[in-house]
C-alpha cells in the first residue's frame, strides 16, 4: 500500500509521513503541486493525499490533471479550515474525500482505511490493452486475437501493473511492494519467477509484446504498436 502525500507545510508533511509509516504504509512526500502531479502520473500509488494550497500548481489543478489523464487513484483533499468552496470544487473535480485542517490523525487513518476498502471492491476497468495483447483482470485471462491463456492472480496483477506503468521501468522492490505489500518478506527471485511465467505465456500467444529486463533497474513492457 503506497501513498503519495503532497503537502507544502513541512512540519505537517513530516508528521504525517511518520504516522503513516508507523501504520505500515509506504509514503512518498513531495512539497509542491508540480512534483505532486509528476509523481501521481507514475501511477504507482494506491492513494493520494493532496493539499489544496500548494506552490507552483494548486491541488485542484493537480487533481483535475490526474483525472484528465484517466487515473482513478483515490484522492483525499486537505482543505484549510472554512474553505467550503474549495471543498465543493474539489469533489466536483474528482476527489473521493476531503479533510479540513486541522484534523486528528486518527480521522485521517480512518478515511484511508475506508478509501482503500472501497477501492478493493470496485473493478473499474477489467480489460487492459497493450499492443496486441488484452488482459482481463476479472477472469484472469491474457489473450491475443482468439488465442488465450489463463493467469494466476499474481501474474495478472503483475502484468496489469506493467501495463499501467507503460514506458516506465519497474524495479523489483516496487513490484514486491505493489503485489505483496510493504511488510512482505518476498525475495527478489520471486519476481523473476513470475516474470518468467509471464514471458512463457506471451511466447505461447505469439505476441509482439515482451517484458524487457533493464539491467540493474527492473522491467519494462515493450511492443506497443
Ligand atoms: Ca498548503
Amino acid at each position: 500500500m503506497r501513498i503519495l502525500l503532497v503537502e507544502d507545510e513541512l512540519h505537517l508533511a513530516e508528521a504525517l509521513v511518520q504516522i503513516l509509516k508507523k501504520n505500515h504504509y509506504s509514503v512518498d512526500a513531495v512539497h509542491d503541486g508540480e512534483s505532486g502531479l509528476d509523481n501521481a502520473l507514475s501511477n504507482i500509488y494506491d492513494l493520494i493525499i493532496l493539499d489544496i494550497m500548494l506552490p507552483k500548481v494548486d491541488g485542484i489543478s493537480v487533481l483535475q490533471n490526474i483525472r484528465k489523464e484517466g487515473l482513478t487513484t483515490p484522492v483525499i483533499l486537505l482543505t484549510a479550515k472554512g474553505e467550503v468552496s474549495d471543498k465543493v470544487t474539489g469533489l466536483d473535480s474528482g476527489a473521493d474525500d476531503y479533510l479540513a485542517k486541522p484534523f486528528a490523525t486518527e480521522e485521517l487513518l480512518a478515511r484511508i482505511r475506508a478509501m482503500t476498502r472501497r477501492k478493493g471492491e470496485i473493478i473499474v476497468d477489467s480489460a487492459l490493452k497493450y499492443g496486441d495483447i488484452e488482459l482481463n483482470t476479472s477472469i484472469l485471462k491474457l489473450s491475443k486475437d482468439n488465442k488465450e491463456v489463463k493467469l494466476t492472480l499474481k501474474e495478472s496483477e503483475l502484468f496489469a501493473f506493467l501495463v499501467l506503468r507503460k514506458g516506465l521501468v519497474s524495479s523489483k522492490e516496487l513490484i514486491i511492494e505493489k503485489l505483496w505489500g510493504f511488510d512482505a518478506e518476498v525475495e527478489h527471485n520471486h519476481v523473476e519467477v513470475y516474470i518468467s511465467f509471464l514471458r512463457k505465456k506471451l511466447t505461447f500467444l505469439e505476441s509482439a509484446v515482451s517484458i524487457q529486463t533493464v539491467r540493474g533497474i527492473g522491467y519494462v513492457l515493450e511492443g506497443e504498436r
